[in-house]
């Protein structure tokens, strides 16, 4: 199968290519840039569209199962809003969660096709909860932690490209406990990403707990969504910690979605203490049930944190330029953060790519070719993925074209699956999966073994 997309200006940031270019795309992968105009089975328009490799979300979590299903409705599907968004590949299993054993899941994606393609992150917290008979608030007895480390050794034999942590979410997990766990990743360097203990005034004490662990064992450290984590007057101060231990040789790189809002679960920890993550019941706005849409006092919230502890919530607490600096920091990237329930939920997970190169490219001066390397080129070299992130000839044929004047998101805390603009199509291995910002083949994905 050969398709050729012509007239299109092609922009690969991996080689500063920013040009009016044909492109051949053969057999999943690219084949050739070029000015001439060649034959082929299918041929794409691109006139006004820049066509780029795939982008690439540093932060994903997979779609749960639920009552047998997992894509109940297809159209609210993290993964698939990922897609819509221009997303070809990504990193799930974060904040130490799985919903399932992430060997099993990655077979299952070779096996029946994915949205996107998929690399799994072993997720400490389901391994540990599976195993230990503590609970989140109490550490794991030594024989438990062994055991923990030792499904959690196959899971990286299987191709998971690293372990994930939610240390904010499992106070009971001391120190000793994840140097133990990075500790499994040293032979092989691959990563470990944490959403670290504590946010706010307590964020710079608990990434430098975790970029610690990733020195000692000469291991890339990823900090997880770090506007949620130092976006209440912090940032300044966190960036120049992770970049303190980049100049001591740490591979150590953060992911950030684009909003001035977090969102978590109603029983989860970090609500234990409101005042700690600087949150008023009037911040936190109910995702799900009878109070959707609403925002919280102190009776709602007691209530709902009661009776439904896994309803979605989202906090409107974090400070806007906060954001902002993060992004225009050369070395942070774009972790959608998608964590959708049955549709409900923050709108980043249908938003965050198309709200960065619009809204916070602009705000940061950001060039175009900039922006898009940090969201292709850059977490492809951070992963280790030769092949993404790239247009080389030999590359594999993931593709976004899409019209930069047009692009924006459209997703909203009201209706937060809705697609942005601007993305006119999607190709995973040579092949459409969105065409004019329509999901027409949502099986393309694989999954990405390390
Ligand atoms: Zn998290």
């Amino acid at each position: 199968m050969r398709t050729f997309i012509q007239n299109g200006r092609v922009i690969d940031p991996s080689c500063r290519i920013d040009a009016g270019l044909n492109l051949l795309l053969e057999d999943g992968k690219i084949s050739c840039l070029t000015t001439e105009n060649l034959d082929a089975d299918e041929i794409i328009d691109a006139s006004g569209l820049v066509v780029c490799p795939g982008f690439i979300d540093m932060h994903a979590h997979e779609d749960p199962v639920i009552n047998g299903v997992r894509y109940a409705d297809e159209q609210k599907a993290n993964l698939a809003c990922l897609l819509r968004m221009g997303v070809t590949s990504c990193l799930a299993g974060n904040c130490g969660d799985n919903f399932e054993d992430p060997s099993a899941f990655l077979d299952q994606v070779d096996r029946e096709g994915c949205f996107v393609n998929v690399s799994m992150l072993a997720g400490y917290t389901w391994f540990r909860e599976r195993i230990s008979k503590a609970d989140r608030y109490s550490p794991a007895a030594p024989e438990e932690r062994k055991a923990i480390l030792s499904a959690i050794s196959e899971a990286l034999n299987h191709g998971c490209a690293g372990i994930s942590f939610g240390l904010e979410y499992v106070p009971g997990m001391d120190r000793e406990e994840l140097e133990r766990a990075a500790h499994l990743c040293s032979s092989s360097g691959k990563l470990i990403a944490a959403h670290i203990r504590a946010c706010a005034e307590g964020s710079l004490a608990a990434a430098a707990e975790v970029l610690e662990a990733g020195k000692k064992e000469s291991i890339p450290v990823e900090i997880s969504h770090i506007g949620s984590m130092a976006g209440y007057g912090q940032m300044r101060e966190f960036l120049d910690l992770v970049d303190s231990y980049r100049t001591f040789g740490v591979d150590a790189g953060c992911d950030c979605y684009p909003y001035a809002a977090f969102s978590t679960t109603i029983g989860s920890a970090p609500y234990d203490d409101l005042e700690s993550i600087h949150c008023s019941y009037e911040d936190i706005e109910l995702c799900e049930g009878i109070y959707r849409g609403q925002r919280c006092n102190k009776a709602i919230f007691e209530q709902e944190r009661a009776e439904h502890p896994d309803y979605l919530t989202v906090g409107h607490v974090m400070k806007e330029e906060e954001i902002r600096m993060a992004y225009c920091h050369p070395n942070v990237t774009v972790g959608s953060d998608c964590f959708l329930s049955e549709g409900n939920g923050h709108p980043r997970a249908a938003g965050s790519f198309p709200r960065f190169l619009s809204r916070y490219r602009k705000e940061c001066g950001i060039s175009l070719s900039e922006a898009l390397y940090r969201i292709t080129t850059l977490p492809a070299q951070r992963l280790g993925w030769k092949k993404k992130g790239t247009l080389r000839p030999g590359a594999d044929a993931d593709l976004v074209l899409f019209d930069p004047e047009q692009i924006c998101d459209r997703s909203s805390f009201q209706e937060p699956t809705l697609p942005p603009a601007g993305i006119e199509a999607v190709f995973l291995s040579g092949e459409l999966a969105v065409r004019n910002g329509v999901i027409v083949n949502g099986h393309l994905g694989k999954s990405i073994r390390m």
